[in-house]
């Protein structure tokens, strides 16, 4: 019978998850789903003091922004506690000591400038760097000495003759010479373990069955493999290996804070959708096996297989990001558009959040809800409905006070004036004919004008109904107050 399958996100979060991480921890999401299996998710902060707290709790917020439910994890649970690999210590700590009863680990006393002086020589001889095996073999005399000489050693893996070949899901076999894996540290001088140490142990004795992860990790993983060994795993029980590939930016190099976005908390703040970042980021490296561009997080799960993973690099498109996001934003339906759109209104404090600012919200999110692309567009689309003190944008004022439209205001101020049923239909048909067929202007010049007078801006939900939601009262008073500047 086969194993059922775990799957392990384990960031080490030295500030917000980045693109990179999410999508990593989106495909561990969606195999973990697509197989039945366990979505285990771990921090790993054994080499590094900037993993906070704080970056911690964002990690696992973000995770379930997205709607990433962790099965295993730091504040869910789980046969495996702790999930921090900083209260394991103890564990690591443990292997290690059997390591180096078994030799498979040694004491190495080498200091810093003796190993910078190694790695100066190897420069010069033109060959792999990496640890000389200096004191792999040390005598109890050598041991003594170094003693001694109050050396304080690192403990050190030994790695044998020849090589590591494994199968990963996604490149098929790689295989590495050990010629230029060289012998490498497992627990540092102050007893604090590697990463190396910590993730093998973890994987194993947290019963991770697949590990997916990104392609800057493939080197480490004949390391791993070397832990397992030492820690007597079984070749067959070792986890599975599919390293994805590469977020490439626009020029072609890694996707990094230089070429582009790639704080989550950035596209969270800019009002993109979990769904749509999660469905842009499937395709970024795996496609569901057609052209669709379109996926729900229900078909990701339903549709994701390690096979269909690519092993070329991806390239991070933010256009097509967006155009995602403008989709799934269509798709909503009012009251979840709602739901999204109230804490944008309240950050910018466009509103405070009454019923009547809501309902009228909900009226107007129709108007714009074909128009915006992200949801930090709509304060600065409805806030006209709003203000107390109505004003102009800077750049638009000159655009009304010429004669022209100071006479397109006038005429419009007249013609809606005796209204008496407010209605987008009623305003728009007083205005057509008054404006385009009676003086023969341009919609864009009439309208225009009118609507940088009623919103204050040039961008704006569509005119009438704009005008029908902010009241006749409201309107003329903009339009004369316009017509006053
Ligand atoms: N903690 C590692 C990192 O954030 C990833 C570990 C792994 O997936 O094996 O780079």
């Amino acid at each position: 019978m086969s194993k059922k399958v775990k799957v392990r996100f384990a960031p080490s979060p030295t500030g917000d998850l980045h693109v990179g991480n999410i999508r990593t921890a989106l495909f561990d999401w969606a195999y973990a789903r697509h197989t039945g299996g366990t979505f285990l998710f771990r921090i790993e902060d054994t080499d590094t003091t900037r993993v906070t707290d704080e970056y911690i709790a964002a990690a696992i917020d973000t995770l379930k922004w997205l709607g990433l439910h962790l099965d295993e994890g730091p504040e869910v649970g789980g046969e495996n506690c702790p999930y921090l690999q900083s209260q394991r210590l103890d564990i690591y700590a443990m292997w290690a000591q059997k390591f180096l009863d078994q030799k498979d680990a040694y004491h190495c006393y080498c200091s810093a400038e003796e190993l910078e002086a190694t790695r100066e020589r190897q420069r010069a001889a033109n060959v792999a760097p990496g640890y000389d095996g200096t004191c792999r073999d040390l005598s109890a005399d050598q041991i003594a000495a170094h003693k001694d000489n109050g050396r304080i050693p690192v403990i050190r893996m030994r790695m044998p003759d020849g090589g590591t070949t494994f199968v990963d899901q996604i490149r098929g076999e790689v295989s590495f010479d050990h010629k230029f894996v060289p012998d490498f540290v497992l627990v540092r001088g102050d007893g604090s373990p590697l990463y190396t140490l910590a993730v093998a142990v973890d994987d194993v004795l947290m019963k991770v069955t697949h590990v997916l992860r990104g392609e800057d990790l493939l080197s480490s993983t004949p390391r791993q493999i070397r832990v397992y060994q030492a820690m007597g795993v079984a070749e067959a029980d070792y986890p599975l290996f599919a390293h994805l590939p590469f977020v490439m930016g626009q020029d072609n190099a890694k996707l990094s804070k230089r070429n582009g976005e790639v704080s989550i908390a950035w596209y969270r703040d800019k009002g993109f959708l979990p769904e749509a970042i999660c469905n842009y980021l499937a395709l970024l490296g795996w496609s569901p096996g057609d052209d669709r561009e379109n996926v729900s997080m229900k078909e990701i799960c339903e549709l994701f297989t390690v096979e269909k993973v690519h092993s070329s690099p991806a390239r991070f498109d933010m256009k097509k990001l967006e155009a995602i996001n403008g989709d799934k934003i269509r798709a909503l339906t009012i009251d979840e558009f709602l739901t999204w759109s109230l804490p944008f209104l309240t950050k910018e404090k466009v509103i405070t959040g009454t019923d009547a600012e809501i309902a009228l919200v909900k009226k107007a999110l129709p108007l714009i809800q074909e128009r915006i692309i992200m949801l930090s567009e709509i304060p600065q689309m409805l806030k006209f409905l709003f203000v107390t003190k109505f004003e102009v944008e800077a750049d638009s004022v000159s655009k009304i006070t010429d004669d022209a439209s100071k006479s397109v205001l006038k005429r419009a101020l007249k013609e809606l004036e005796p209204i008496t049923q407010w209605s987008h239909d009623s305003i728009e048909g007083a205005l057509r004919s008054s404006l385009i067929e009676d003086m023969g202007l341009k919609p864009r010049i009439a309208f225009g004008a009118v609507r940088i007078a009623i919103t204050g801006s040039t961008i704006s939900p569509p005119l009438f109904e704009s005008m029908e939601l902010l009241g006749k009262d409201a309107s003329l008073a903009r339009i004369s107050q316009a017509l006053a500047l």
